[in-house]
């Protein structure tokens, strides 16, 4: 697909100029606005209101300093950033990434694609997303606790269960969602839902940790199943070994899949038995090592250094859940050379825009992130309704509502993408579906 219409082109200009050197941006943006060519084509409306310029503009973004005391009495700064995108349809609603790789285009990039992410799921979340260039790895816990106590302490102005609900992401979970928790309850003496993936004991949802993997496999058996596959005696391939990564391990399995390669950045490991969960569980959960270890357990498994080589293992379905741009032209390939049929999304902008053009070239399945991945937030919404209304549901409740909102999306991002002539293009589907309820509630706010 190409960006060919003249006004969107033009916007896409603009953002380029406006936001110099923010690649990841202008790539998400991209993948929007040529999404949206049926739709301006058709109609004139979203021109003439001018809610695409207005949409590619994030409402507020926050820029600040994190200054913290490192295990050897030294003062030690990073940055940090909140993008409070767009709250056409509720409060923001994204999560916090911790890695030295975040600048302000990966947050903008984040934030933009949440937008459309939230919408899908139905339920009122708004688009936001934060974090900071604080790199976890090898610090001890005291200095995780002071870091996340910092961040919180200028983010805690910006934030509020009626404005901006910020989550977990990469490097962020249950025990740094709970380190902001307290300093956020203790600076303002109040006890609010103003994060999710909370710990159960205050305020957290039964299936939050499971919710983004649990969903992605949610949609990608929709998405298997509307095209006469499934998840049955399929061999899978799952980047990354965090939270994302682990749920769609456990669903994927319990799908009847087998799944024989996960990775961290350091290298990945190939078991041709089907990765045993507990033991990356305990390596990655428990002790917080490099899944080398797993070796320890499983001695004729095969470890190789490089992430990007996991792509080369023969699959079915591959189910990228590390980082963006994981998969590029050339991996892209290489899965499909292998038989690979289908590529559904775990992690946001897991594809490069070339490797999206392999797949489809190939006819390949392919899940959107925004789709595919929502299951997380759409939980983080449901947490927001038990805080609001001071309960809490069963493990089965939430499931069984996740389950219906991953199909809602699949249909709806099939419905879409058959009503503006690209049917199987579940990635204009998602695109477009997100698009239209947000574009039509800023028309009706005008602003
Ligand atoms: P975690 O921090 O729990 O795990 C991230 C995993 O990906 C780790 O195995 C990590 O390896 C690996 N990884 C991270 N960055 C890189 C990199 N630059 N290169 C190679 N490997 C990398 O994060 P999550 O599982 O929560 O998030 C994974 C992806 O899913 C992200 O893209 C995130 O935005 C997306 N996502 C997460 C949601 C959630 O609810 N958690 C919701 C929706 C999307 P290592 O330990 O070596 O760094």
């Amino acid at each position: 697909m190409e960006l060919t219409n003249e006004y969107l082109l033009g916007i896409q200009k603009k953002v380029e100029e406006k936001n110099p050197s923010e690649v990841e941006f202008h790539q998400a943006a991209k993948e929007v606005l040529m999404s949206l060519q049926p739709v301006v084509e058709k109609d004139s409306k979203y021109i003439e209101s001018g809610v695409i310029e207005r949409i590619v503009e994030p409402e507020r973004q926050i820029m600040f300093r994190v200054p913290w005391v490192d295990d050897n009495g030294k003062i030690q700064v990073n940055r940090g950033f909140r993008v409070q995108f767009n709250s056409a349809i509720g409060p923001y609603k994204g999560g916090l990434r911790f890695h030295p790789t975040v600048n302000l285009g990966v947050i903008k990039f984040l934030g933009f694609e949440q937008i459309f992410k939230n919408s899908l799921t139905t339920l009122p979340m708004g688009g936001g997303k934060g974090g900071s260039d604080f790199d976890p790895k090898g610090k001890s816990e005291g200095e995780i606790m002071r870091f996340c106590q910092s961040f919180m302490t200028e983010l805690y102005r910006h934030i509020g269960p009626d404005t901006d609900v910020p989550a977990g992401d990469i490097n962020v979970g249950g025990r740094e969602i709970g380190y902001m928790f307290g300093q956020y309850k203790r600076i303002t003496n109040t006890f609010a839902g103003v994060l999710t993936g909370k710990g159960l004991t205050f305020g957290g949802s039964l299936a939050r940790t499971e919710a983004t993997g649990y969903g992605l496999c949610y949609f990608t058996e929709n998405m298997l199943n509307a095209n006469g596959k499934s998840f049955k005696g399929q061999t899978v391939v799952i980047s990354g070994s965090g939270n994302v990564a682990i749920y769609a391990h456990q669903k994927a399995t319990e799908l009847g899949a087998k799944v024989v390669a996960m990775c961290d950045s350091n290298g990945y490991i190939y078991d041709k038995n089907g990765i045993d969960l507990d033991a990356i569980k305990q390596i990655k959960e428990v002790e917080r090592k490099r899944i080398k270890e797993y070796l320890n357990y499983h001695a004729d498994a095969e470890y190789h250094e490089g992430c990007k080589g996991i792509w080369t293992v023969p699959c079915d379905i591959a189910l990228p859940s590390a980082t963006q741009n994981e998969i590029d032209e050339e991996s892209a390939k290489i899965l499909a050379a292998n038989g690979c049929y289908c590529v559904s999304e775990g992690s946001n902008m897991s594809s490069t825009p070339g490797a999206i053009e392999v797949y489809f070239a190939n006819n390949m399945l392919y899940g959107p992130a925004k789709a595919a991945n929502a299951g997380g937030v759409a939980v983080s919404g449901l947490e927001m309704s038990q805080n609001s209304e001071r309960l809490s549901w069963s493990f089965e409740e939430v499931d069984n509502k996740l389950k219906d909102i991953m199909k809602n999306i699949f249909d709806n991002c099939d419905e879409k993408s058959k009503m503006y002539g690209m049917p199987g293009n579940y990635m204009a589907g998602a695109n477009i579906a997100g698009f239209l309820k947000v574009a039509d509630a800023m028309i009706a706010q005008a602003n």
